[in-house]
C-alpha cells in the first residue's frame, strides 16, 4: 500500500448538512493511477463527517465532483513534457 501522492489542494466554502454553517473545507487532488478529488471535511460547528455526496458548495463553480478547469491543470501535473492542444 502505498500512500495517493496530493497532486494539489484547493479550499472552498460549503455547508454543512447538519448545521447549516458554511465553513471553509480543503479538497485534494489525489493521484490514485487517475486524478480523483478527495472530498471529506469534519464540520467546525457540530463535528458531522461530510462526504463528497452531501458536499453543498456555495459557490457551484468550484464544485468538488465537477472539476473541469481543474482537470487541465491536473494534466499539466501528470504529464509536464506533453503539451497537448
Ligand atoms: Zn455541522
Amino acid at each position: 500500500m502505498k500512500t495517493p501522492k496530493i497532486l494539489r489542494t484547493y479550499s472552498e466554502t460549503i455547508i454543512c448538512p447538519e448545521c447549516e454553517l458554511q465553513q471553509s473545507a480543503t479538497v485534494e487532488i489525489v493521484d490514485v493511477g487517475i486524478p480523483m478529488p478527495s472530498c471529506v471535511h469534519t464540520c467546525t460547528g457540530c463535528g458531522y463527517v461530510i462526504m463528497e455526496s452531501e458536499w453543498n458548495e456555495v459557490n457551484p463553480q468550484t464544485k468538488c465532483t465537477a472539476i473541469d478547469e481543474d482537470l487541465g491543470i491536473i494534466d499539466e501535473l501528470l504529464n509536464p513534457q506533453t503539451q497537448t492542444k
